[in-house]
């Protein structure tokens, strides 16, 4: 109101604000400024806002941050003046001085960024303390061990963090860690706990006698050069090596900056009815809703997380629980490790009791610092928490069902990406992990197994009933068996689109490619890590994390997928009934469309024939027919082929019955399906009764420099009419012979590679006649209908002609991004994580649509294919088809389906339900926006979006 009395001037005049306030009951800020306050500094003035118990504090904003960077590490001119207010009204409320030798206020100086980044940043204790001070400690307390317990840690951290002294890697020793160890030693002493007043004084003497041995200046006793000091540290800290490298790996801008937050300390180190602990409002990885953490009595800090002593449960039955683990009577559990609920139990109801405000008021799961000083409970922090997949879900479905929040809430707080942890096993987080090597997490999931080299091993061992590991430089199709009998795929070479990484995620196999630093010896039957001593060897175990792209030695052991849950199907039919969006998957078995059905697949998008090639004794008759000279020869070997291709074909469009199947004619190079070894060619010559002459010279006459931009897709289909017109046979005796049965099948026919209508037109009107001449023999009349992939750019631009002989578009995105970027999908992973490093690309243009430039060819050639054809069916294909990113400009630019593996057609469903509640929000935005823009405009300079509008 004060705000509205205000004139323009008197505004422009008010000082700029750097100094937020809480405590007592009332505060400055709230939650919504974290962009401001920072995440902790926002929370605890929204807590302190609610009532609860929060140490009353200041806030420096984060505008202090950005000038104390732009300005060469100063200050606004008028932080000094506001730091001193705020001090002073946080000794009224608390009744101690800064600095008083009689009654000391001591306190804590915090950083916090806009989001969590925890312990990136410093933290200093107990500050305010000097010689003086502390004998004013000891008389508001009575207690000097206590009291010298704080001057100890303080000067410990502030030497650490604010004077430098912090070891710069684990190795080394922490200077002050190294004194306590002596004088422990001297004592005969194990445990911190025991030293007595004397030894602490001791220590702080011996600290500030370090100090000034290292730095050549004294410890700083004026408790304001103190807080000063700090302030600068905690303001350079958002610039630590840690800090930075974290901020990378999260994609936190560095303008950001971090807040300071001054609060009083409260102390859990007072004695035996003082604690400091963690709790979480839920179960973070299972979602159950329970109180849960850790605490430890007459403590203060990271003590909790430092490791140095064995926390203990906050709830009995969590206790109990661990006992049970480990074997303890309750004897020996109540004696060793009791629970804050048996311990502090007046402390516990609090904690239980705030729990629940909060829970509350923030209608999400928490994560509570706090700490209990002689009983009374006191609020250090809250944050929403961070959790599993599987808690994800659970929490989102469950606050619903609470009345908590609606389900596109419940919808939007589980990230799409975050399901690939619930699809498939997980790493065991609890155990103990140390990789050898990293790759690109191409396809989740965590295996275990024995090292095998070749396909033909890891067929035999499966066959053996032995789990195992293929491990190549890279794959190719001929390894389809191999991959399909190992538990995991491991490749030297290749990147997101990789072959390996294509057809595992396809399979739902977990891989890691392009792991570039093993060193594959094929004859020896081992590999190596380059820079690493240990050689692995055939039969060995090593484990993969498909989801991080780590590889370990040895068993670590997996938990199992958690799909069933009840709360996952709740929440996957809100997410269907909110998208447009249809999803399908790209199959090529019976066994991967009934995988597909089982995860919710609307229709097959892309069915692979040549995968049908490779299996079993097929491979022999398919080589048959790539060798014959001429079409009389060819047809002979592909009469073979149909039959088999038939059954593939009434399996698959019999599970998906009811379902679009979208059938891709044949589209690899010739050559792929020739035996590249010597060895190879001549059992092959043996078996088809040629000479290896001449398997040999028909090899060197398919033999490709270039052979993705070569003879194969319908360029094959036009020059070879009979090997389409054999598939399309094979397709329409099947969807014959199932519609006699009854069964209701919706076969698409689609071409790929074409970029000019003439190709289309006339494989068009061949495939119509063969479709013509079968179901007039078979008596039978399925539905069907042929069109094309887009992936050559020509076919994008020219996409409105195209449409006029075309029934359906489908993105092939994979090849669609290779043309457009010229960039080999197969050999850029040697320089595509450097290029994104560097920026030159946002992120993996396979992994994540290049919107930019792709984008834009699918965009026109959408809007061309429908100006000729209203309605035309558009779909994607490619592996950007569960991409969630991806999947939401698939969602914007108006396809009608996108088709992704079986494995994340769940992520693609709920990604396109985030599509449609996004699109949503920024409707309503912009409503907000025009609403807004046609008021009549008030006058100029007063008008601040937080005033209302006048009456
Ligand atoms: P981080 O961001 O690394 O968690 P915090 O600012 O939360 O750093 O501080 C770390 C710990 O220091 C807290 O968890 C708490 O135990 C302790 N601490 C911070 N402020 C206070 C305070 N005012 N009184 C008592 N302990 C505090
Ligand atoms: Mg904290
Ligand atoms: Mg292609």
């Amino acid at each position: 109101m004060a705000n509205q009395k205000m004139n323009g001037k008197q505004k422009r005049l008010r000082r700029k604000r750097y100094v937020y306030s809480f405590g007592g009951g009332q505060a400055d800020g709230e939650a919504s400024l974290n962009w401001l306050l920072g995440g902790k500094g926002a929370n605890l003035a929204e807590m302190a806002g609610l009532g609860l118990p929060v140490p009353p504090g200041m806030t420096l904003t984060t505008e202090v941050c950005s000038h104390y960077y732009t300005y060469g590490h100063t200050y606004p001119p008028e932080l000094s003046q506001q730091v001193r207010t705020g001090l002073r009204r946080i000794e009224k409320i608390i009744g101690r001085r800064f600095g008083s030798a009689t009654n000391p206020l001591l306190l804590s100086i915090r950083s916090g960024g806009r989001v969590s980044m925890p312990g990136m940043m410093d933290t200093v204790l107990n500050l305010g303390l000097n010689d003086k001070a502390v004998q004013g400690l000891i008389k508001q307390s009575g207690n000097p061990r206590f009291a010298y317990d704080c001057y100890r840690r303080f000067v410990q951290m502030y030497g650490d963090v604010v004077l430098g002294l912090k070891p710069e890697s684990k190795a080394d020793h922490d200077p002050f860690e190294q004194i306590i160890e002596k004088k422990k030693a001297a004592k005969g002493i194990e445990l911190d706990t025991q030293l007595t007043a004397e030894d602490l004084h001791d220590l702080v003497t011996a600290f500030k006698n370090l100090i000034q041995e290292r730095l050549g200046l004294p410890f700083p006793d004026d408790p304001h050069d103190q807080l000063w000091g700090a302030i600068g540290a905690v303001f350079g800290s958002w610039n630590n090596a840690r800090a930075v490298t974290y901020r990378k790996i999260e994609n936190i801008p560095a303008e950001w900056g971090t807040a300071v937050t001054i609060q009083t300390m409260v102390f859990g180190n007072l004695g035996e009815s003082c604690a400091t602990g963690v709790a979480f409002t839920r179960d973070l990885s299972t979602g159950e809703k329970e109180l849960n953490g850790d605490f430890l009595i007459n403590a203060q800090g990271e003590d909790v997380v430092a490791g140095t002593r064995n926390p203990q449960q906050i709830t009995l039955s969590a206790s109990r629980q661990r006992a049970q683990r480990e074997g303890l009577s309750e004897e020996e559990r109540k004696e060793r490790y009791p629970s804050l609920e048996e311990q502090l139990p007046d402390c516990f109801e609090q904690l239980q009791a705030v729990a629940h405000t909060l829970e509350s008021h923030y209608d999400d799961a928490q994560d509570i610092e706090f700490t209990a000083e002689n009983g009374q409970l006191w609020m250090l922090q809250t944050r929403t928490a961070k959790r599993t997949a599987a808690a994800a879900v659970q929490i989102a479905v469950d606050m619903v069902y609470e009345g908590r929040i609606d389900e596109d809430s419940a919808i939007l707080r589980v990230a799409p990406a975050q399901l690939d942890q619930l699809l498939h096993p997980i790493l065991d987080p609890d155990a103990p992990k140390d990789p050898i090597a990293r790759g690109l997490p191409a396809s989740p999931g965590a295996v275990s197994g024995e090292v095998v080299f070749s396909a033909e091993d890891a067929e035999a061992a499966a066959t053996a009933g032995r789990q195992v590991i293929l491990v190549r430089i890279e794959t190719s199709p001929e390894d389809i068996n191999g991959m399909h009998a190992a538990e995991g795929i491991l490749t030297v070479r290749g990147g997101a689109s990789s072959h390996a990484a294509l057809v595992s995620r396809g399979m739902g196999k977990c891989a890691v490619v392009g792991c570039e630093a093993l060193e594959i010896d094929y004859a020896q039957q081992v590999f190596r890590v380059r820079g690493q001593d240990d050689v692995i060897r055939f039969g060995d175990f090593i484990t993969l994390d498909g989801s991080t792209g780590e590889v370990f030695r040895g068993e670590v052991p997996t938990s199992a997928s958690k799909i069933e849950s009840p709360a996952f199907k709740a929440l996957m039919t809100w997410a269907d009934r909110t998208r447009r969006l249809r999803v399908r998957a790209n199959a090529d078995s019976p066994h991967d469309a009934q995988v597909a059905r089982a995860f919710g697949a609307e229709g097959i998008g892309l069915c692979r024939t040549e995968h049908m090639f490779f299996e079993g004794d097929r491979i022999d008759a398919v080589r048959e027919m790539i060798l014959a000279d001429d079409t009389a020869g060819r047809v002979r070997a592909l009469e073979k082929i149909v039959p088999m291709q038939r059954s593939d074909f009434v399996g698959i469009l019999r599970i998906m019955a009811g379902l679009p199947v979208t059938i891709r004619l044949f589209d690899p190079p010739l050559h792929e399906f020739l035996p590249q070894t010597d060895q190879d060619l001549e059992d092959l010559a043996k078996k088809l009764n040629v000479s290896v002459e001449r398997l040999r010279t028909k090899r060197n006459v398919l033999y490709e420099l270039n052979p993705m931009l070569g003879h194969r897709g319908c360029r094959l289909g036009i020059t070879f009419p009979e090997i389409y017109e054999a598939q399309v046979q094979a397709i329409m005796e099947a969807a014959c012979e199932l519609s006699r049965e009854g069964v209701e099948v919706q076969p698409e026919i689609m071409v790929p590679l074409v970029g000019h209508k003439r190709e289309l037109e006339i494989l068009r009107e061949r495939i119509a006649r063969v479709c013509a001449e079968v179901i007039s023999a078979q008596g039978a009349t399925p539905q069907y209908t042929i069109g094309t992939m887009i992936e050559v750019p020509r076919a994008a631009l020219r996409a409105d002609h195209i449409a006029e002989v075309a029934d359906f578009f489908s993105f092939g995105t994979n090849d669609l991004t290779q043309m457009t970027l010229g960039l080999s999908r197969d050999d850029s992973g040697r320089f595509l994580p450097e290029y994104v490093a560097q920026g030159i690309f946002p992120q993996d243009p396979f992994a994540t649509l290049d919107q930019d430039g792709v984008g834009q060819l699918i965009e026109l050639a959408v809007k061309k294919g429908r100006a000729i054809r209203e309605g035309l069916k558009i779909g994607i294909c490619g592996e950007h088809g569960g991409d969630p990113a991806s999947i939401e400009f698939f969602h914007g630019i108006g396809l009608d389906y996108v088709s992704c593996s079986p494995y994340r057609v769940p992520i693609a469903r709920l990604a396109a339900a985030h599509a449609v509640l996004k699109e949503q929000a920024a409707q309503k935005a912009q409503q907000a926006q025009k609403v807004k823009a046609q008021r009549p405009s008030r006058k100029k300079s007063t008008s601040t979006p937080s005033v209302a509008p006048g009456p």
